[in-house]
């Protein structure tokens, strides 16, 4: 007798076992993607982990239902990696298999509600939206939830199912679908007994009374010579034709529809452009590369900003390709980065796949099996690309490394894609090269330890100085009244000058909406989020006030809750009002803004690149978004409107990051025709980072840096384990904290720290509760502390009071 482990895709702590029907005892493999019951009625797709003989001990196995593909969907390294993540980000293996796998490929079972023929026809036991459910399935027989929900009008549909089961009006049943649908495309023929011309003239005779057929089949004629295929939806558009005409053409046996199956993510033609040569010391750098990789697994990259990291990952991945294995190339966020998209796409055309969230879950399903089949031989995406089935890759390039948005936060798994790719690249023996002009001190603390090889790259391609910094005190121009808005008179000229010069202008500032905060100047109140712990952001375009952590919007307060007057104030500064107030100060100026609000669509995005690209912007406002590899010939200025904000986290990563903000930041400024400037506004001016920014120091940065980390034991001297603890009742999770931290701190002593509220101690109707647990770099004591925490998690659970807890453990999550 088989049995077969299978990961399903559910938060479960255990794979389940199951019985191998013998007829499927030949193929069943692991990787195969299998249909299996839980529980009394559910019904899930799972992977298969492992076939063995052994039969579990504690439950009588269910047989397997189906088996949905010939070949098995994922490669073993990807369970293997799937076993490492579930590990090591302390959540379980259907956590990982439900972020990797496409959502077409996990069918689960749908509910379907069916009439209870015995329950007859009285209804009258039945309250007035019973009522409607039970008439509707009294004629239907059979409602799913969706059509529930249509039948009564509304989307919480659950109580009123709830009631129709206990009165046994409905009976439930789960029925599995396959979401994946092939698109179809009608190619259109020419019958091929018109094979000559000389076929032709009695057919125009015939259609001389049908000029609009006519036209259509000239026109049919016409597009097969040029482009080889005509497709329905294509010819129609084109010609301007009718579906009748063309029908009429059909019906005639001229013309013929032939359905066919096709891709969405068509793959490009495959034409290489690898027309440009390296500069000596990018070819340097390269060869640099190339001896690193003999010796290590990993080699950091640093580069400072606009010194051509791109092209020398061109040419190495060029190199890489040669060995007929695949590459992956991982930005933070894809969605973004429409600009190397395009430069890369240049070089290598239609080998390339792209993969993120945006795409549809028809075009995962397309991209994840080109990717398995090979076909795809480059894949640039963001982290989630790691979890899709490469089957030999060489080589894994994280660009931007040190970007925290590798990290993921929600859902688990909650991996960075940093130190996932190092462990998945290692299951293929592939290289991984980490590219930054601002390392995470992590990684430079690695090259520096020898763990992972170093090479730096100290100029900028055409050997274009690095930008020269201006840093204003913003309490001086105060003081002497020079401040119009939130605008220095050294800002002002300078954005003056290079509008003037025909140049163009980037402004950052790291909130968005109009004011982070209304605030009433009787009383001193604030509006909050009713669900969270956190202030509303007035945005003045929509004129709502937004929660930034649930996304709620409120209609503007007037009046103050606490006092009743009617003195409420927008405070401090967005994107949004940046933009009005450059608007007043220069109005003919061209302005655009890149905020999340702004870009909606990945579209809108890539238009206003183009835009910047084409000259037709002057002065671009952003936050973040700004900030992210964007590379742009005109600017010559780069204005901070507040550094004081970046500086002020409570965070130790505080000054890392803002200095990599800034020089990112300042990095977009004269990147191709002479030294660009920055400018940067700050109230505290002395503050050191300043100074190292000022500098373009990125090794100042780093030791005054590591020595604190060192000091107070952050990492790299430690590993981060961070567990929250949410509940809807404050005193619940309170008491929850406390009993865990009672349980922990005598195994832990002073590497638990806390429990405490964070900073935002509710959201969305949450209380919450966090502590940190400092460990060793020691992987063995790590691995313990994990275990044990597991099962305290579990422990806290079972008690009655705290059933309903929900505990979150962050592995390096901070
Ligand atoms: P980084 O990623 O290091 O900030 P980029 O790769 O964006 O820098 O390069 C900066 C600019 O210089 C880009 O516009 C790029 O096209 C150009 N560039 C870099 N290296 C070369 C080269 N070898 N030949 C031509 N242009 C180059
Ligand atoms: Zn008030
Ligand atoms: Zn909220």
């Amino acid at each position: 007798m088989k049995y077969a482990d299978v990961i399903l895709p559910l938060a479960l702590p255990r794979n389940y076992t199951y019985a191998v029907p013998p007829e499927m005892e030949a193929s069943i493999q692991p990787g195969s993607r299998v249909a299996v019951p839980l529980g009394r009625q559910k019904k899930y797709t799972g992977i298969v982990k492992a076939v063995h003989e052994q039969a579990p001990a504690a439950y009588k196995t269910k047989p397997i239902m189906d088996m949905m593909d010939k070949e098995p969907v994922v490669y073993p390294a990807q369970l293997a990696f799937w076993e490492w993540m579930a590990q090591y980000y302390m959540c379980n293996e259907g956590d990982v298999l439900n972020a990797a796998l496409p959502a077409h490929l996990k069918l689960s079972s749908e509910t379907v509600l069916l009439y209870n023929d015995a329950f007859g026809d009285d209804f009258t036991m039945l309250d007035e939206h019973e009522y409607l459910v039970a008439e509707a399935l009294h004629i239907r027989k059979e409602l799913r939830i969706g059509e529930v929900q249509m039948v009564l009008d509304r989307s919480d549909v659950y109580s009123v199912i709830k009631k129709l089961i206990e009165k046994k009006v409905c009976l439930v049943y789960e029925e599995l679908k396959e979401a994946y649908k092939e698109k179809t495309e009608n190619f259109i023929l020419l019958n091929p007994a018109y094979d000559s011309d000389a076929s032709f003239a009695p057919l125009f005779d015939e259609l001389a009374r049908a000029p609009k057929q006519l036209e259509l089949l000239l026109a049919y004629l016409h597009f097969i010579k040029t482009q080889g295929e005509v497709v329905q939806s294509e010819l129609l558009k084109k010609s301007g034709a009718s579906s009748a005409q063309l029908k009429a053409l059909v019906d005639k046996n001229i013309l013929q529809i032939d359905k066919r199956i096709v891709g969405r993510v068509r793959m490009g033609k495959v034409e290489v452009q690898l027309n440009f040569d390296l500069s000596p010391v990018q070819e340097k750098a390269l060869a640099a590369i190339r001896a690193c990789f003999t010796e290590k697994q990993v080699t950091l990259l640093h580069g400072v900003t606009s010194s051509g990291k791109t092209e020398i990952y061109v040419k190495l991945i060029e190199e890489y390709l040669a060995t007929g294995k695949q590459v992956l190339y991982l930005l933070p966020e894809i969605a973004l980065t429409a600009q190397i998209i395009r430069r890369l796409q240049k070089h290598f055309g239609g080998q390339i796949g792209i993969y993120h969230s945006r795409f549809s879950n028809n075009e995962r399903v397309e991209i994840w099996n080109k990717v398995k089949s090979g076909e795809i031989r480059i894949l640039l995406g963001a982290r989630s690309s790691l979890l899709l089935p490469f089957r030999d890759l060489a080589l894994i390039i994280l660009d931007e490394e040190h970007d925290a948005s590798f990290k993921q936060q929600d859902p688990a798994p909650r991996y960075h894609a940093r130190d996932a790719a190092i462990y998945y690249a290692g299951l293929f023996k592939a290289k991984v090269l980490l590219g930054s002009a601002t390392p995470s001190l992590e990684s430079y603390y690695n090259a520096l330890q020898g763990k992972y090889a170093l090479v730096e790259l100290q100029e900028r391609y055409g050997g274009i100085a690095m930008p020269a910094i201006e840093i204003v005190d913003l309490k001086k121009e105060t003081a002497l009244k020079e401040m119009v808005h939130n605008f220095s008179s050294v800002l002002r000229q300078n954005i003056h000058q290079s509008l003037q010069s025909g140049k163009q202008v980037i402004l950052f500032q790291n909130r968005r909406g109009y004011a982070p905060f209304l605030l009433c100047t009787t009383c001193g109140w604030i509006p909050n989020c009713k669900q969270c712990d956190v202030s509303l952001t007035y945005h003045k375009h929509q004129d709502k006030l937004h929660c930034h952590y649930c996304g709620t919007r409120y209609p503007y307060i007037y009046t103050c809750a606490a006092c009743g007057s009617q003195t409420l104030v927008p405070k401090n500064f967005g994107t949004e009002k940046i933009e009005e107030d450059l608007q007043e100060l220069f109005p003919e100026a061209r302005i655009a803004r890149m905020d999340m609000d702004a870009i909606r669509s990945k579209d809108s995005h890539n238009k206003m690149i183009q835009l910047l690209e084409d000259g037709e912007i002057d002065i671009l406002v952003g936050t973040q978004m700004v900030v992210k590899g964007l590379d742009f010939q005109r600017v010559n200025l780069v204005g901070i409107l507040s550094a004081d904000s970046l500086l002020s986290y409570p965070d130790f990563r505080v000054n890392e990051r803002a200095f990599q903000l800034m020089e990112q930041v300042s990095g977009r400024s004269g990147r191709r025709d002479g030294q660009g400037k920055v400018i940067i506004q700050a109230s505290n001016t002395r503050h050191p980072v300043l100074e190292f920014v000022t500098q373009h120091n990125y090794k100042a940065m780093y030791a005054a840096e590591i020595a604190e980390r060192e000091q107070f034991a952050y990492p790299p001297f430690s590993r981060i384990i961070k567990i929250t603890i949410r509940h809807k009742k404050q005193p619940t999770v309170n008491e929850a904290a406390l009993v865990l931290s009672n349980w922990l701190r005598p195994h832990l002593g002073a590497q638990l720290v806390g429990p405490a509220a964070p900073l935002v101690s509710k959201v969305r109707d949450f209380y919450l509760q966090e502590m940190l647990i400092k460990l060793p770099r020691d992987s063995r004591r790590i691995a313990q502390v994990k275990t044990m925490l597991r099962e305290f998690f579990s422990q806290l659970t079972i008690e009655k009071q705290f059933r309903s807890v929900v505990i979150t453990p962050d592995v390096d999550g901070v």
